[in-house]
């Protein structure tokens, strides 16, 4: 029977890319998305075409209700889920001073209790099961800290935070839990940097580039298949912050 996996936010970007690559490996995949419902209609179509399975849904994931339709209807589907990636996230520059309590309330519901809630709501199952994967895409931010992006780099924190704790609860059931920590990686998510800022990053960077969605997902591909690698944090930077 095919593995049927979850992807949070995989309309654009990292998610998206991660979404197709799933999909290659012949997993069932369901592509959840929030705002962006003609590119996640338009990913449906490609892999359709090349006769992968794939399915999308609507949810916002920063809402419990949204994550349990979303999971909901995944099992009702497919009766299972082997694979759950958190990926959706949202950023914000801002000093701490002009943060306001509804930026926090955003950024701590889309990017951190997403993922909280994701995994409570699929863990009966893989539980169950005595298998399954649960990979949150963190951030280095949230092991170096940022300057103006102190709210997410606590999400990227608590997110790994959520990575090592779980690993240990649901370990004997056979389950593993990884964060990936990406660097800069080339998304809309940072379309507003300057080609002098992603210079600068390059210049650090012994690999001497920024990352592709593409990275991330390679990454994954590993994970899924790895059996003795959990409650692990994988920075992906090109060497850029080494710890
Ligand atoms: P992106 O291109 O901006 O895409 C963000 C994705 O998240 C979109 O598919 C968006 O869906 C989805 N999303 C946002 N809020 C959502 C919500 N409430 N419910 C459901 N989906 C939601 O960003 P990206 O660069 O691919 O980032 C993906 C993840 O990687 C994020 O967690 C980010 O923090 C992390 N990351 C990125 C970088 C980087 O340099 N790009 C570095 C480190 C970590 P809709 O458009 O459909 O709303």
């Amino acid at each position: 029977m095919n593995k049927v996996a979850i992807v949070t936010g995989a309309s654009r970007g990292i998610g998206k890319e991660i979404a197709k690559m799933l999909a290659n490996e012949g997993i069932q995949v369901i592509a959840n998305y929030n705002k962006s419902e003609e590119k996640a209609l338009k990913l449906k179509k490609d892999l359709e075409e090349q006769g992968k399975l794939i399915d999308i849904f609507k949810a916002d994931v920063s809402k419990q209700e949204e994550c349990e339709s979303l999971v909901k209807y995944t099992l009702e589907k497919y009766n299972k889920i082997d694979i759950l990636i958190n990926n959706a996230g949202i950023d914000q520059y801002k000093l701490i001073t002009e943060v306001t309590k509804q930026d926090w309330e955003d950024m701590l519901n889309t990017n951190l209790y997403s993922a909280f809630c994701m995994c409570q709501q699929v863990l009966p199952n893989m539980i169950h099961n005595k298998s399954g994967r649960i990979i949150n895409i963190s951030s280095i931010w949230g092991i170096v800290g940022a300057s103006q992006e102190i709210v997410y780099s606590i999400t990227k924190a608590g997110l790994d935070a959520l990575t090592k704790s779980l690993a240990k609860e649901v370990g004997p059931s056979n389950i593993k839990v990884n964060s990936i920590a990406p660097g800069l990686i080339d998304t809309d998510m940072n379309k507003d940097l300057t080609e002098d800022e992603v210079k600068y990053v390059i210049d650090q960077t012994p690999l001497e580039r920024i990352g592709k969605p593409q990275d991330i997902a390679k990454c994954i591909k590993w994970l899924i298949e790895d059996d003795f690698t959990t409650g692990q944090i994988i920075s992906i930077n090109g060497g850029w912050i080494i710890t």
